[in-house]
């Protein structure tokens, strides 16, 4: 397919791009699918890192159009060159592609923009929230701190999605379902309210990573960055969706 002017400025920024196959398929929910993809090279020429992202290439209307998803579970062994995707299924291009797709279709990516600067020091609390579409960067996130406590608030907009494949463990996370709502029931409120009493004497030494829908992601980072007490270093923050 091709990829049209945003494809063109990719390519100036020195975007890599690959053709993803498909090899298996997992419907975890009605509103939560799984893919296993082959990756087309990606492994073998960029190492993955925590909420590593691609740009998908979809075609709708004789245009293309790109999505961002993360990858979930690259195989240690780059040569064998296989990772999974997740979607949070709802009315869209790419979740209409994935909830059709069978082993053998193929998709485009794009590489460019992807990145994580690990907080120096490593932070002795994770601070998390997000959603059904954030999950698979929170879960990168959990893997790649495996002994760090955590809280999540995640956001449900769907009873069902209180019951995805959270890698959570008990012992050190703190998982908080709060189902999408406004005013004092919804995230923001939520968050607002119950994150400051988990700084402690330090909020240096936490990291918050926000990612939800695009308004509710820069109130909250907001928030963080100017009312909490967290330096600003120590908030990332990346809209995932537009409502
Ligand atoms: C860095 C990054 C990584 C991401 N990784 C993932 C991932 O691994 N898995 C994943 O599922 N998503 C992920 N997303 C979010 C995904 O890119 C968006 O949800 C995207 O809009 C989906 O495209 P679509 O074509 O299905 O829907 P669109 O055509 O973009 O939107 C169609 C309609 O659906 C609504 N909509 C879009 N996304 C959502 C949503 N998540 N929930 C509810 N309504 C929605 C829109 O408001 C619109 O009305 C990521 C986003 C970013 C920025």
């Amino acid at each position: 397919m091709a990829h049209g002017w945003e494809g063109a400025v990719l390519k100036l920024m020195r975007g890599k791009d690959f053709t993803f196959t498909v090899t298996q398929v997992e419907r975890v929910s009605d509103r939560y699918h799984r893919l296993r993809l082959t990756d087309g090279g990606l492994l073998a020429e960029v190492p993955p890192h925590p909420t590593m992202w691609v740009r998908l290439w979809f075609e709708r209307a004789g245009k293309p159009h790109q999505r961002a998803f993360t990858l979930v579970d690259p195989d240690p062994d780059p040569a064998s060159g296989t990772f999974t995707l997740e979607f949070a299924l709802h009315q869209g291009t790419a979740s209409d592609w994935a909830r059709a797709a069978v082993p053998g279709d193929t998709v485009d990516a794009t590489l460019q923009g992807t990145g994580f600067p690990r907080p120096e020091p490593a932070p002795d609390r994770l601070l998390l929230v997000g959603d059904p579409a954030s999950l698979p960067a929170i879960n990168s996130l959990l893997d790649a701190y495996p002994d760090t406590p955590a809280t999540l608030w995640f956001e449900t907009p769907h009873p069902a999605d209180g019951e995805l494949p959270f890698r959570v463990d008990p012992a050190r996370h703190d998982l908080r379902r709060v189902p999408r709502a406004d005013g004092d029931a919804g995230l923001i409120a939520r968050v607002k309210a119950e994150l400051p009493a988990l700084l402690g004497d330090d909020p240096a030494t936490a990291y918050a990573w926000i990612a939800c829908d695009t308004a509710t992601t820069r109130t909250l980072a907001a928030f963080l960055k100017k009312e909490s007490g967290l330096p600003k270093r120590r908030v990332h923050a990346l809209g995932y969706w537009r409502a």
